[in-house]
């Protein structure tokens, strides 16, 4: 049967298309064990387990939600990198998302708009 996966690489992050931020994760294959705690932990779908060699794999990129690093920080091989903060903090800056985020909460307060 085959395998149905979550698609999150369509739905745009506070208004700039998904796949316009190249944030995800990129394992380091060298400090990589194979435990295979990051497959296991993502609740996005990010990645595919190679059972065979052991080793996560990073199938779904886009899925991947901007900011979080959760997987890199509970893999205790150091073996999940991501793009650096002031990367990612510049690309908030350069799209005005602050803006955006201030002006979308006052919609959901006047009842404007949802979450
Ligand atoms: S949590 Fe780290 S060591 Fe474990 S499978 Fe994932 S990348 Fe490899
Ligand atoms: S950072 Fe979060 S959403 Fe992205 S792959 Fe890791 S656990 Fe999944």
């Amino acid at each position: 049967m085959k395998e149905e996966h979550k698609d999150f690489s369509k739905v745009p992050w506070h208004g700039i298309p998904r796949k316009d931020i190249e944030w995800y994760p990129r394992i380091i294959e060298e400090s990589c064990i194979g435990c295979g705690l990051c497959y296991l932990s993502c609740g996005r779908d990010v990645y595919d387990f190679d059972f065979k060699n052991k080793k996560p794999l990073v199938a779904r990129p886009f899925n991947c939600m901007v900011g979080c690093n959760t997987c890199s920080m509970i893999c205790t091989q150091d073996a999940i990198e991501f793009p650096s903060l002031g990367w990612l903090r510049n690309i908030i800056k350069k799209n005005k998302i602050t803006g955006r985020a201030k002006k979308k909460i006052k919609e959901i307060e006047q009842g404007k708009s949802e979450l």
